[in-house]
């Protein structure tokens, strides 16, 4: 506007251009707020992106969750189970319409215990609904220092098949938790030969091994400025691994290598994206070299849909031995955090199913992983339906 455009428009609002009266000013009004701190927890932007939101209710094709906790050991010390108490979060009454609503045909319940308390968890799921859940046993770790430990573990493999048991699942309590003394000594090792009898017993049996083992790369860093995962990390600073005597993450992993190559007729199901989700080329290699692994993807879409292209790569390449499994933890509608698994799998099947940009992995308001947003894979039902349920199928020997 010219000056004398500027006059006239000011004079058509009853202002005077020259009464002096307008404030004058060197700068720009500054914006409210501009200029103070902000806390870091406290910053929430909302993306100004105009793209495509697809609501995906159900998933396109029947679904196994693979990786689902529907009952934990009662009494853990340092991830350490102890004895046979169970508890379950969720009532089987509510698991169903749940699975029901978002076309999920079969749970597998992986942390389903040992000797008393699998066999409790297997009359509470599996027994009455054969067809929707499947459970997995545990290692007895607090027996693992004891004489003859070898051979009882893996008759222990025997007997839970015997109680209904379909495979084993190994949390990250080996590696990075258990001990030669509760809480004392050294580390065992993943690769230690005490455990042999174990994964091949499982192979013998035809039990696949779920296996995780380290944690993301970030948590071996220092909670500082640079690290990626630096709230997180922040409000758990237990879940860190940076220091002490914990192997780096590397070393962990070819731990883990050591035991596939060793044992070539037990399959593994390397949880969350084989433990390198960040690294998916170093996942490739893995999978090239071993094949008795597969890998799943709970707890993990947030670095799978960051590296969208990467990540569509990975699934074309190994549609075969990547399988389905969100890391659920269904809590029923009695306790504080009640049953609130819908979005959770509708976040899944957006990401796997749609080519949606941009939009939050997880359902709370702060990302819990890093502050970053993701993409969807967009995949072809061809794949879809494999990663979904046939690999799993396949693993569990489920009759067709
Ligand atoms: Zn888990």
């Amino acid at each position: 506007m010219s000056g004398m455009g500027r006059r006239r428009w000011l004079e058509s609002m009853g202002m005077s251009f020259f009464a002096g009266r307008l404030p004058i000013r060197s700068s720009p009004v500054a914006p409210e707020g501009a200029g103070k701190p902000l806390q870091l927890a406290d910053f929430q932007p909302r993306s100004m992106l105009h793209v495509p939101e697809t609501k995906v209710l159900r998933s396109r094709h029947p679904v196994i969750d693979i990786h689902t906790h529907l009952s934990f050991t009662a009494k853990s010390a340092n991830g350490v189970g102890l004895g046979e108490a169970m508890e379950y979060p969720a009532p089987v009454e509510e698991l169903l319409p749940l699975m029901d609503r978002k076309n999920i045909r079969v749970m597998v319940n992986l942390t389903g215990g040992v000797g008393k308390g699998l066999e409790q968890t297997i009359r509470k799921f599996q027994q009455p609904y054969p067809e929707r859940f499947v459970t997995f046993t545990e290692p007895w770790w607090e027996r693992s220092n004891q004489l003859g430990y070898s051979k009882f573990q893996a008759d222990e493999i025997v007997r839970a098949q015997q109680a209904g048991a379909r495979g084993l699942k190994i949390l990250k309590t080996l590696g990075l938790y258990l001990r030669e003394e509760i809480s004392k000594g050294p580390l065992v090792r993943i690769d230690d030969p005490r455990f042999d009898a174990m994964w091949e017993t499982c192979g013998s049996l035809g039990m696949p091994v779920a296996i995780h083992v380290s944690d993301p790369e970030a948590f071996f860093l220092p909670i500082d400025r640079f690290n990626e995962r630096f709230e997180e990390l922040n409000k758990h600073p237990d879940w860190s691994f940076h220091g002490g005597d914990f192997p780096s993450n590397a070393e962990l992993l070819e731990a883990r290598n050591r035991v596939l190559a060793r044992h070539p007729k037990t399959q593994f199901i390397v949880l969350h994206v084989g433990n390198d989700a960040e690294n998916l080329p170093y996942v490739g290699e893995c999978l090239d070299r071993f094949p008795n692994m597969h890998v799943e993807l709970g707890a993990r879409i947030g670095e799978l849909g960051r590296q969208p292209r990467m990540a569509k790569k990975l699934f074309e390449k190994y549609q075969d031995r990547i399988l389905f499994g969100t890391d659920a933890v269904p809590h029923g509608s009695d306790t504080p955090q009640q049953i609130c698994n819908d979005e959770l799998y509708e976040i899944y099947y957006r990401f796997l199913e749609t080519e949606d940009e941009y939009f939050d992995y997880a359902p709370a308001p702060v990302p819990p992983q890093g502050r970053w947003r993701i993409y969807g894979l967009g995949l072809p039902d061809g794949i879809l339906k494999k990663v979904y349920f046939e690999n799993a199928a396949r693993l569990l020997r489920f009759k067709t």
